[in-house]
Parts: structure tokens; C-alpha cells; sequence
């Protein structure tokens, strides 16, 4: 599964978006965005376009193993 957690762009918020692939998760998180922080977005997308911001949320992107048994 891939993840992303919403504080690389908002510090202090607890959202991980999640996906079966990298786009899914980064779309999931800019929805989240648009509906919990506007403002900040806002200022995202004053710098860059809405694909450039998916495409760097693309490289946030960490693999999450849906199953726990490893270490435990
Ligand atoms: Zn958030």
C-alpha cells in the first residue's frame, strides 16, 4: 500500500493518505487538503499547478505494508 503522510505538507495534522498506487494516495491527499486546509493549498498552488503538486506528492511517497507480523 502506499502512503502519505499530510504533515510533509501540514505540520501537526495526523491524515495519511493511502492508495493501492502512488497517484491514488496523492490524490486522496489533495482532496483531503481541499477540504481541510484551503489556505495552504492555496499557497501551493500560487507556486505550482495542480500536477506539479501530485507529481511531488509522488516522491513523498512511502511503501506500507498492510500486514503486521513482520518483527513483532
Ligand atoms: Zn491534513
Amino acid at each position: 500500500m502506499k502512503t502519505i503522510a499530510c504533515k510533509e505538507y501540514v505540520p501537526g495534522c495526523n491524515f495519511v493518505a493511502k492508495g493501492k498506487t502512488e497517484e491514488e494516495a496523492a490524490k486522496q491527499l489533495l482532496e483531503h487538503m481541499e477540504k481541510n486546509h484551503t489556505e495552504e493549498l492555496k499557497k501551493m498552488m500560487s507556486s505550482s499547478s495542480r500536477e506539479q503538486i501530485i507529481s511531488d506528492m509522488k516522491k513523498k511517497v512511502k511503501e506500507e505494508d498492510e500486514e503486521w507480523e513482520e518483527g513483532m
